[in-house]
């Protein structure tokens, strides 16, 4: 086996260590419990990326011109290049023109992986399966995932270039479409751009700090277009979230927040985001949360710099836990979600969130009304957290079946489309542990930027309303106005008690 020092000979041969800011490849790999990947995203001559799977210490490398497939009917020519040092895997900046590779290195993705090949149902060593031409890996990044497999094509004439095939293996990650990866252009080490890499490369990052409260916050790329029909940039979205912080802020606090990230855009598929990045700041408050195999950490937002933060990573949409992080298993709200999808109008929704107010009322339960900003609204009923996620679903269901009785022609809790027939489905499985709502006042990834708007019950029933009234334009005009109509919803705390028991009784009749 050769040693990682022989295997960096062409590496090291290839580059001038007084010019380039890359690592000289003088420190050996570490040996870690799980191998190590990373994919660099590199503007050289030709943009085109980097797959490297830790093998003996170093970093066995191949550049791939069309990028990484997801689609396991695509094959991507993949042109194995000289080793490169272990801690070239967390190399972001540029490389200065004149030298080898000049251009732009962004950490594309970076992760552990697992060596899945087996023959007769023994696994092969990575190294031999590097020298016979065939490598199995299951990739656990942040945007690869699952299994891939790399093989060697035959050499033919007058090529000097080992040729391989990247190809994605038929998992359960496998994309049968042309879908991209989300966040393509950001880094998941830095959260930057190719762009903005290669500004501060240049010395020439000189946004100047973006001030919140007494924090200094350096926000980048404002003048990037988010929405592209309105011409509204994330610039607009972060001062937005600077300014409705004092609205939002009591809803969001002690809740564990997904992020429904957008960098390149609502054209762009955007992506859910759970875990914090690796690279946000520490002031940042997080739990860490449980579940089936592992864990999340998420974020808290409890503070206006921790919102700008986030719309600054072109979260446009902060969705939130029903509970706290201090008493995960007893929401402080039951929701009803009423959607009604594409086709059903505003008012089949309006006339069941009013339905909704008086049967709740008649179970002396106070309920809020917002709408989600999108094309629906969210019936909110704030509890005391003395009953669990379980019983407050089976409540919420019981509620739901009262409204469906009134009006079976209606309202339906048939969940799937073709047997609704046109009724308006009342949904109230996002009462649930793990589950999540949009945040009051947050942005939706929509045309002309609406907001999740809490309301008055009378605005409501004037019938002036729809889903997507107030945008970022118009909500603070609003809120002037009339302010929060749900100032003080977070200090009603209704026992849902009676209720079950009045449940548990009707069953028995
Ligand atoms: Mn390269």
């Amino acid at each position: 086996m050769a040693t990682s020092k022989k295997k960096l000979t062409a590496y090291k041969k290839a580059r001038d260590f007084t010019s380039t800011t890359e690592p000289s490849g003088k420190q050996r790999g570490r040996t870690t419990k799980r191998p190590l990947f990373v994919v660099h995203k590199h503007d050289a001559s030709h943009l085109h990326y980097d797959f490297r799977i830790e093998v003996d210490g170093v970093l066995a490398s191949w550049a791939v011109p069309k990028g990484i497939p997801r689609n396991p009917a695509t094959k991507r020519l993949a042109i194995q290049t000289e080793d490169h040092p272990y801690d070239y895997a967390s190399f972001e900046g540029v490389i200065p023109p004149g030298n080898y590779g000049a251009g732009t290195v962004m950490v594309w993705d970076k992760g552990t992986y697992r060596n899945i090949r087996e023959k007769d149902g023994t696994p092969v060593f990575m190294s031999r399966c590097v020298k016979e031409g065939r490598i199995e890996v299951e990739m656990r990044g942040k945007k690869l995932k699952g299994a891939y497999a790399l093989v060697r094509t035959k050499l033919r004439e007058g090529q000097k270039k080992q040729q391989w095939l990247l190809i994605k293996m038929n998992d359960s990650y496998a994309r049968h479409d042309d879908a991209c990866f989300s966040g393509d252009d950001i880094s998941v080490k830095t959260g930057r751009t190719m762009a903005q890499i290669t500004k501060r490369s240049a010395g020439k990052d000189d946004d100047p700090p973006y001030m919140v409260g007494r924090r200094a916050l350096q926000v980048s790329n404002l003048d990037k277009v988010l929405f592209p029909h309105d011409g509204i940039t994330k610039g607009e979205l972060i001062d937005y979230y600077k300014q409705i912080a004092p609205y939002m802020l009591p809803y969001m606090k002690d809740r564990a927040v997904t992020m429904h990230r957008y960098p390149d855009g609502i054209m762009h598929e955007g992506f859910y985001q759970k875990d914090i990045g690796d690279y946000f700041p520490d002031w940042i408050n997080r739990a860490v949360i449980s579940k089936e195999g592992g864990r999340n950490t998420y974020v808290v937002c409890n503070d206006a710099a921790t919102l700008v933060y986030l719309a600054n990573q072109a979260c446009i949409t902060p969705h939130i836990w029903l509970s706290r992080v201090d008493k995960l298993d007893y929401p402080d709200r039951m929701i009803f979600d009423l959607d009604p999808g594409k086709h059903n109008d505003f008012s089949l929704v309006r006339q069941a969130a009013v339905s909704l107010h008086s049967l709740l009322d008649e179970y002396g339960l106070r309920s809020f009304v917002m709408t989600t900003g999108s094309r629906g609204l969210h019936i909110v009923v704030p509890l005391d957290r003395t009953t669990s996620f379980d019983d407050v679903r089976l409540c919420a269901r019981y509620i739901a079946e009262k409204l469906i009785a009134q009006d079976p022609k209606k309202f339906t809790l048939e969940p799937r489309l073709v047997k609704r027939h046109g009724r308006l489905y009342i949904d109230v499985t996002r009462n649930a542990y793990a589950q999540t709502g949009v945040c009051p006042y947050a942005v939706r990834a929509r045309d002309k930027a609406p907001v999740a708007t809490p309301l008055d019950w009378k605005e409501l029933k004037g019938g002036r309303i729809s889903a997507d009234t107030y945008t970022i334009k118009n909500i603070f005009k609003r809120l002037e106005r009339g302010g929060d109509p749900w100032k003080g919803m977070m200090r009603v705390r209704q026992s849902l008690t009676k209720l079950h028991k009045r449940m548990i009784s009707d069953a028995k009749n």
